[in-house]
């Protein structure tokens, strides 16, 4: 068994103020997002006790939390790697070209993704992905973190709108973090993310 762990921030707690506090950064990165790994680490330890002992009572729910907890680590870790602070803009090259192929256009695809994470009933993520099989780029509304998505798609930019990724900063404003958010894109983290999975077939 492989253990996971909380991955480095690329930057300091305060590198994305003003559009994201340190202290939110510092509590969603060493709290929210460290309960993730552990859940995941503790989850594949029970699950490893059940084939010890041959008791799969519990297979539910440890499968159910193996998904939350392990695709919480995953969109969190991908999450950094999304914002930096010298960046916001637009893509350009291959992604910019792709996102007006697939979505008409970069506006179009921006407030596709703002609608569908603002639309999140509870708690939830927008994203946009590459989807394997038809070969293109797709926005996703991803429940909590591992619901409503598509088989084989990979997510190259994650936005999180769970309460507890804006609510000290924002509050009930969930309009103005999204805004926020498109100040602190990493738009070359995307494109590198889309360069490396475009050629990834989904072989059926
Ligand atoms: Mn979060």
């Amino acid at each position: 068994m492989r253990n996971y762990t909380l991955p480095e921030l690329p930057y300091d707690y305060g590198a994305l103020e003003p559009h994201y506090k340190a202290l939110l950064l510092e509590l969603h990165h060493e709290k929210h997002h460290a309960a993730y790994v552990n859940g995941a680490n503790t989850t594949m330890e029970k699950l490893a006790q059940a084939r010890d002992r041959e008791d799969f009572a519990a297979i539910n729910q440890l499968q159910k939390n193996l998904a939350f907890h392990l695709s919480g680590h995953v969109l969190h870790s991908l999450f950094w790697r999304n914002m930096s602070p010298h960046d916001g803009g637009e893509p350009d090259g291959d992604l910019a070209a792709a996102v007006t192929e697939f979505f008409g256009s970069f506006a179009g695809m921006k407030c596709q993704l703002a609608e569908a994470a603002l639309g999140v009933q509870g708690s939830g993520w927008g994203t946009l992905a590459w989807e394997r099989l038809g070969k293109q780029l797709v926005v996703e509304q991803v429940y909590d973190h591992q619901g409503n998505i598509g088989n084989g798609t990979v997510p190259l930019l994650v936005l999180d709108m769970w309460e507890h990724a804006y609510y000290l900063q924002y509050h009930y404003v969930k309009g103005d973090w999204v805004k926020a958010f498109w100040k602190i894109v990493n738009w070359e983290d995307v494109a590198e993310r889309f360069r490396s999975v475009r050629s990834l077939d989904l072989v059926l």
